[in-house]
C-alpha cells in the first residue's frame, strides 16, 4: 500500500490507479530536484503523471544526451534513498509569486498569474526542493522504489511552436522492480514489432511526404485489407445487416443540421463546388441518416442495419500523427441501427455478440466499459434510464464482466466500450457501442407505428475494428507480422534448389494457384539458404522446397512458421492441411 497525499492535505493509502498517479508524478519531482542539483540555473516548466509514466518539461541551456539522462537518473536514486519527506505547504497567490521571483521561475510565474486572483495555492517541499503542485504526492521519495527515465523530446512552451521549446524528459515508475522490469521488456518489444517499421519490411503500407498523415497501401497491404473486408461483408451478411455507401462529400447544410459544423468544423477539410460549400465527411452518420430518410418506414421494417465501410477525413495535428495509429484518412467499419425502444436490448445484445465473433478470432482478449449518463445530457431522464437499462441488461444478459464509467457518456447517449488486449498486454480501444437520441432528432427521423401514428426510431452508432487502418496496424503488432495463413498476404512460397527444378516448381504452384491459395514462386538463381532466409523474412506461413527427390516421387518439401522442416509431404495432403486452416481461420499464435 501507498501513503498518498492528497490535494486537501489529507493522507490516504491506497493500491489503485491514483496511487500509481501520485507515484509517479511524485518521481517527476525528484527528476526535477535532480535536474535542478546538476544544473543550477534550470528553470522548470510543467511535469505531470501521464499514462504509463511521467514528464518534465525543463528550460536548459543545452540539449540533453543519453548519457546526461543516466547521470540525472544516478541523482534520482540518490534522492530516493535520502527518504525526504513531501511536505504540503498552502500559501497566497502573492506569496507564491514571491517565492517563485526569488527562485528566477519564470514559467511557475507565469502559470500562477494565470489562476483566478483569490486561489490558494499549493506547494510540495522536499528537502531542499519546492514546487508549485495540487499533488497528489506519496508522502515520501524513498516510496519510488523503481524508476527509468526513457527519452528525451524537444516539447514547445504551453503546446505553442511560436514560445521557446523546452527539453521534455520521459521516464515511469512502479511500486515494485518486478513490474517495472515488465514494463520495461514489454517497451522493448513494442519496439520490435512497431508496425512502421514491420509495414515498410513486409511492403504493406508506406508513408510519404506528399501525403502527411494518408497513408499509401501497397499490394500486399491491400490483400489484406481486402481479407478483412471481405470477413467483415460476410459476418454482416449473417448478422442481418444491409451495406450502404454514402458520398465523401456533402453539402454545409448537411454539417448543420447534423452540429458538425459547429463543434467539429477545425477537423474538417472543406471544398468549395459552384460557390457553394462542402465538407469532406468526417463521420459516416449523417449520411447514414439521410439514406434512412430516403424512404418512409413502418415499424414492421425495424429493426434496420445498415452497415458502411465508410472512407472519412479529419484534420489531426501533424504532431499527433502516427504510423497508421493516427492518421488523417481511414476507414471505419460503420453502422447504424435503427430501431424501437423495445429493440434496444436485444439489438445491443446482438452487436455484443457479433463484436466478440471478430476479436476472438484474431485471438484478442477484450474488457468492457459502460458509460452512464453525464451532467450536461441531452433528452429526458426517462429515455436515459431506458438506454441505459437496456445497455446493461444486455451486457448482464451475455455474462459479461464490465467497468461502469459514471457520467462519462456522451450528452447524447450512454455508450459501451471494447479494449482489446493484444499479445503483448497492451490495450486498444477498439470497438463502440453508442446510443443516440439527438441524431434522430435532428434529422427528424420517423417511423409508422401500430397506432399509425408517426414515432421516432432510436439510433445506435457501432464500430467493431474502429478504423480498419488503424486496426492493421494493431494487427501487425499483435501478430509480430506473422499473420494467421487466411490474413496473410502470401500463403506459401515455393522454392526451387536450382533452376533444373523450375518447371515442376512452378506446376506445384500452379495447383496451389488453383486452389485459391496465394503462392509465390522464387525462381531466383539464389542458393537455396538465400532464399529459404528471405522467405522466412517475408514470414509467411509456409515454404515448400523442390528439390531432385521432391521432383522424381511427385511430392513437396515443406517448412512451416510453427513446425519448421516437417519434411516431404504429399501436395494434395498440405493442400488440404491449409484449406482447412483458412477456412478455419485458425491461430498459430
Ligand atoms: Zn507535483
Ligand atoms: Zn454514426
Amino acid at each position: 500500500m501507498l501513503k498518498v497525499i492528497l490535494k486537501d492535505g489529507s493522507v490516504i493509502s491506497t493500491n489503485n490507479d491514483e496511487g500509481q498517479k501520485a507515484l509517479r508524478h511524485t518521481a517527476a519531482h525528484i527528476m526535477a530536484q535532480a535536474v535542478k542539483r546538476l544544473y543550477p540555473s534550470v528553470k522548470l516548466a510543467i511535469g505531470p503523471a501521464i499514462e504509463n509514466g511521467f514528464y518534465y518539461d525543463f528550460d536548459l541551456g543545452e540539449t540533453l544526451t543519453f548519457e546526461a539522462l543516466e547521470k540525472i537518473e544516478e541523482e534520482m536514486k540518490k534522492i530516493v534513498k535520502e527518504d525526504l519527506r513531501l511536505d504540503r505547504m498552502l500559501v497566497s497567490r502573492e506569496q507564491a509569486l514571491e517565492l517563485m521571483e526569488g527562485m528566477g521561475e519564470d514559467y511557475k510565474k507565469e502559470l500562477i498569474n494565470d489562476l483566478p486572483k483569490d486561489e490558494e495555492l499549493t506547494f510540495f517541499k522536499q528537502g531542499e526542493f519546492t514546487d508549485l503542485c495540487a499533488g497528489p504526492h506519496v508522502a515520501s521519495t524513498s516510496l519510488v522504489k523503481a524508476f527509468k527515465l526513457l527519452s528525451v523530446a524537444g516539447a514547445y512552451w504551453r503546446g505553442n511552436e511560436k514560445n521557446k521549446m523546452l527539453q521534455r524528459i520521459y521516464g515511469t515508475a512502479f511500486a515494485k522492480k518486478s513490474e517495472l522490469d515488465e514494463y520495461l521488456n514489454m517497451l522493448e518489444e513494442a519496439k520490435r514489432r512497431d508496425h512502421r517499421k514491420l509495414g515498410k519490411e513486409l511492403k504493406l503500407f508506406t508513408l510519404m511526404e506528399e501525403g502527411p498523415g494518408f497513408p499509401f497501401f501497397l499490394p500486399k497491404g491491400v490483400v489484406l485489407k481486402n481479407k478483412l473486408i471481405e470477413y467483415w461483408r460476410e459476418i454482416h451478411q449473417d448478422n442481418g445487416y444491409v451495406e450502404i455507401e454514402t458520398p465523401i462529400i456533402l453539402n454545409k447544410e448537411l454539417w448543420e443540421t447534423s452540429g458538425h459544423w459547429f463543434h467539429y468544423k477545425e477537423n474538417m477539410y472543406t471544398v468549395n463546388i459552384d460557390n457553394e460549400e462542402f465538407a469532406i465527411k468526417p463521420m459516416n452518420c449523417p449520411g447514414g441518416m439521410l439514406v434512412y430518410k430516403s424512404e418512409a418506414h413502418s415499424y414492421k421494417d425495424l429493426p434496420i442495419r445498415a452497415g458502411e465501410l465508410g472512407r472519412v477525413h479529419r484534420h489531426e495535428l501533424s504532431g499527433a500523427l502516427h504510423g497508421l495509429m493516427r492518421v488523417r484518412a481511414f476507414t471505419q467499419d460503420d453502422a447504424h441501427i435503427f430501431m424501437l425502444p423495445e429493440q434496444i436490448k436485444d439489438e445491443i445484445k446482438g452487436v455484443v455478440r457479433l463484436i466478440d465473433e471478430v476479436y476472438q478470432s484474431f485471438g484478442f482478449k477484450y474488457g468492457v466499459e459502460l458509460s452512464t449518463r453525464p451532467e450536461n445530457f441531452m433528452g429526458s431522464d426517462e429515455d436515459w434510464e431506458l438506454a441505459e437499462g437496456a445497455l446493461q441488461g444486455a451486457l448482464e444478459e451475455l455474462g459479461m464482466e464490465f467497468k461502469i464509467n459514471e457520467g462519462d457518456g456522451s450528452f447524447y447517449g450512454p455508450k459501451i466500450d471494447f479494449h482489446l488486449k493484444d499479445s503483448i498486454g497492451r490495450t486498444w480501444q477498439c470497438g463502440t457501442i453508442q446510443l443516440d437520441f439527438q441524431l434522430p432528432q435532428r434529422f427528424n427521423l420517423e417511423y409508422i407505428g401500430s397506432d399509425g401514428e408517426k414515432h421516432r426510431p432510436i439510433v445506435i452508432h457501432r464500430v467493431i475494428f474502429g478504423s480498419l487502418e488503424r486496426f492493421i496496424g494493431i494487427l501487425i503488432e499483435h501478430f509480430e507480422g506473422k499473420f494467421p495463413a487466411w490474413l496473410a498476404p502470401i500463403q506459401v512460397k515455393v522454392l526451387p534448389i536450382s533452376e533444373q527444378y523450375s518447371s515442376y516448381a512452378e506446376l506445384v504452384a500452379n495447383e496451389l494457384k488453383d486452389k485459391d491459395i496465394r503462392v509465390s514462386l522464387d525462381a531466383r538463381v539464389e542458393k537455396i539458404g538465400y532464399k529459404i532466409r528471405d522467405a522466412r523474412g517475408e514470414r509467411v506461413p509456409y515454404i515448400i522446397i523442390i528439390g531432385e527427390k521432391e521432383q522424381s516421387s511427385g511430392s513437396i518439401s515443406l517448412r512451416s512458421r510453427t513446425h519448421g522442416d516437417e519434411g516431404s509431404v504429399m501436395l494434395e495432403d498440405f493442400i488440404s492441411r491449409i484449406k482447412h486452416e483458412i477456412d478455419n481461420k485458425v491461430l498459430d499464435i
